[in-house]
């Protein structure tokens, strides 16, 4: 799929525009149009009821260990700055960045490769963001382009070593040619970026005052866990569900939604006994693979990545992505939509202790320079006693984390297809059609009447109302009906509903489906309960 199509469709058909748009946009930012917010809380709604609100709390669910509870919270998004020392965001959430003083490019450090060449007396490290697959042709040509050489001359040139990111190699940059520079040193050192968004709390606030927009929904879970144990009767394993908006200030935003510097995400901070945490974390992540198959992902496009152990994070003894192969990557690779992480006792042991430094086994709190906690916990008991056998212990931590805006992304890719069908007159004709599964759709039923007269647009709103009870449903008695059948087949809308000559005569209507360009005839009285079936 062309991905240039689907953008423009988005645009075109109210799924996404770019923020501020009329001003000429902000990198990152986006904006969800008609279409596009009801696609994307249907997404969102979808994910509460399977995981949170439609969860049995009494049965055991197929595959898992035990019967588990489930709730849900909705934090603020600006929290105590504290949880962002102690979490470790503070002093880790940021990527080393180097800036082109030629190009005025700006890279992350670990995502520039190159490779030490040299011809006759002179030794430069040439520089690319070019794929692996494709960097030796790129270190090629820009080493015979620097050295002033021509495409035949290219075995005197002489390699050395592997290709190797920046970030390992640490050359005297004077020495390295940038990947869009012509001229040698051009890379400032690395810097750091937070990528946590500062914000001043109050109308005089001055640093000391500074907090920060979320860059996770997670961290307000852990601090709400004692609160949650206390004030409603979960006990262990159960689940703490969150929606809410996150805020990354992002190096390079790119690929449409998929990297943004505001978005949704969608977390689960899943409680358990340490004994039972990698059962649970196996079901978690098979729970979370099924339900996107489930709302229309294919197969084919989605996969379960198991991190490697020098993947993994400190903390973490087992972390699986799932990723989706979007359009916009090249073919075989994948984008994430959603990490699955065995966090062991980390998060909770953090806002007790106070930030636990990585470099520890076992983890153990990391000191200043005086010898006193670096970030100071809460000093807050987080423990948690079973009753009924008095054993106290601190819960290990399984972590679903979605992007809901991710998700919505692929829900988008997916749902693309052009086919042909016949229009008015019966020639074929190529139509776009967005084949989202119903419970997603952002329109589930329109209603046309044929014609404008004759009694046809009473009983077609007649029958848009009665929908409206249950549904998003659209009224259109505008142009060919063939054109309002393309319209909605745009829009993903699933079924159509028209009253023509024949409802006048025996009150029944067709109804034509999306996909299968199928039409059946039904009683308008029927009209309701056939669709509700149909999306269900
Ligand atoms: P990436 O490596 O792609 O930056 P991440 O591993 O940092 O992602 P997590 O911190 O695990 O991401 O966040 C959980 C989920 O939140 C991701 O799987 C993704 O769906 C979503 N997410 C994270 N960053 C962004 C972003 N900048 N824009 C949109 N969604 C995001």
């Amino acid at each position: 799929m062309d991905m240039d199509k689907l953008v423009s469709l988005c645009k075109r058909r109210g799924f996404l525009f770019q923020s501020s748009e009329i001003y000429g946009g902000l990198n990152g930012f986006w904006d969800y149009g008609p279409l596009g917010v009801e696609l994307k809380r249907n997404v969102k709604e979808a994910w509460w009821r399977d995981m949170v609100s439609g969860h049995d709390d009494i049965g055991v669910p197929p595959g898992a260990p035990e019967a588990y509870e489930m709730c849900g919270l909705d934090c603020a998004i600006i929290m105590h700055p504290q949880v962002w020392k102690v979490s470790g965001h503070y002093d880790l959430f940021h990527d080393f960045m180097v800036d082109c003083r030629e190009s005025k490019k700006r890279y992350r450090h670990d995502h520039v490769r190159g490779r030490w060449v040299s011809y006759r007396d002179q030794k430069i490290f040439v520089t690319t963001m070019a794929e692996p697959d494709h960097e030796q042709a790129e270190f090629q040509q820009k080493a015979l382009k620097f050295f002033n050489l021509r495409g035949k001359d290219a075995e005197q040139l002489q390699w050395d070593g592997e290709a190797v990111s920046l970030g390992k190699l640490k050359p005297p940059t004077s020495e390295v040619l940038g990947p869009d520079a012509k001229a040698l040193g051009t890379l400032t050192d690395p810097r750091e970026f937070n990528l946590m968004f500062k914000t001043i709390i109050g109308a005089l606030g001055d640093e000391t005052d500074s907090a920060f927009l979320r860059p996770e929904t997670a961290q307000g879970i852990f601090v709400n866990f004692k609160n949650v144990v206390d004030s409603s009767r979960v006990s262990v394993p159960f689940g703490i569900a969150q929606v809410g908006k996150s805020f990354r200030n992002e190096i390079t935003p790119r690929n449409f939604t998929f990297r943004s510097r505001e978005f949704e995400q969608m977390e689960i901070e899943f409680f358990c006994h340490p004994n039972s945490s990698h059962a649970w974390y196996q079901y978690w992540r098979d729970r979370r693979f099924q339900w996107y198959l489930d709302l229309g992902l294919s197969r084919e496009r989605l996969q379960m990545r198991e991190h490697h152990a020098d993947e993994l994070s400190h903390y973490s003894t087992g972390t699986a992505d799932i990723e989706y192969a979007f359009p916009f990557l090249p073919p075989g690779e994948f984008g994430e939509l959603e990490g699955i992480a065995h966090r062991g006792d980390f998060d909770l042991r953090s806002h007790m202790e106070g930030k636990l430094d990585p470099a520890t086994r076992p983890l153990q709190v990391e000191l200043g320079p005086d010898g006193k906690p670096k970030w100071r916990g809460s000093g807050k008991d987080l423990s948690y006693r079973n009753e009924l056998t008095n054993e106290k212990y601190i819960p290990h931590v399984i972590e679903p984390s979605a992007g809901a805006d991710r998700g919505t992304l692929a829900f988008l890719c997916e749902a693309y297809h052009e086919d042909q069908a016949p229009d008015d007159k019966g020639e074929m004709q190529t139509r776009v059609v967005m084949k989202f599964h119903p419970r997603i759709a952002p329109i589930k039923a329109a209603v046309f009447p044929l014609v404008k007269k004759d009694g046809m647009p009473e009983i077609a709103q007649e029958i848009y109302r009665a929908l409206k009870k249950h549904m998003v449903a659209y009224y259109d008695e505008k142009g060919a009906v063939g054109r309002r059948y393309r319209r909605q087949d745009e829009a993903g809308t699933p079924y159509c509903i028209t009253v023509d000559g024949q409802t006048l005569q025996d009150r029944t209507v067709t109804i034509r489906d999306r996909d299968t360009l199928e039409q059946w005839r039904v009683k308008v009285d029927d009209v309701v309960d056939e669709i509700r079936k149909r999306i269900s």
